[in-house]
């Protein structure tokens, strides 16, 4: 696994939505690469700090959820950018998951 699949699958990873094979594979690139295993940290952080939150932005409208994005990427510098960026994604998906179950 290089990092650009890498990256893909570590937002699979944290919504769970991931082979254990996959997720195997991850886990080894995370191992000999530490710009992914950052990476993996700051979105399982992130994932966690959010979790109660989340929820509620989930839902908000689309406008309102990218300036909290947004304000999130800012706070913590730069070095959060890509994973922002990734979270989009992976809020993308879950708040689809939630619509289709509303
Ligand atoms: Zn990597």
């Amino acid at each position: 696994m290089d990092c650009h699949e890498a990256k893909n699958y570590i937002s699979l990873y944290i919504d769970e939505e991931i082979s254990d094979n996959k997720a195997e594979e991850l886990l080894q690139h995370t191992k000999e690469c530490a710009t992914c295993r950052q990476l993996l940290l700051d979105m399982e952080f992130i994932s966690r700090l959010l979790g109660a939150a989340g929820q509620s932005i989930m839902t908000a409208p689309e406008g309102l959820k990218d300036s909290i994005m947004e304000e999130l990427g800012h706070k913590k510098g730069s070095r959060l950018e890509p994973v922002m960026k990734l979270m989009k994604d992976s809020w993308k998906r879950l708040s689809s998951r939630i619509n289709r179950h509303n």
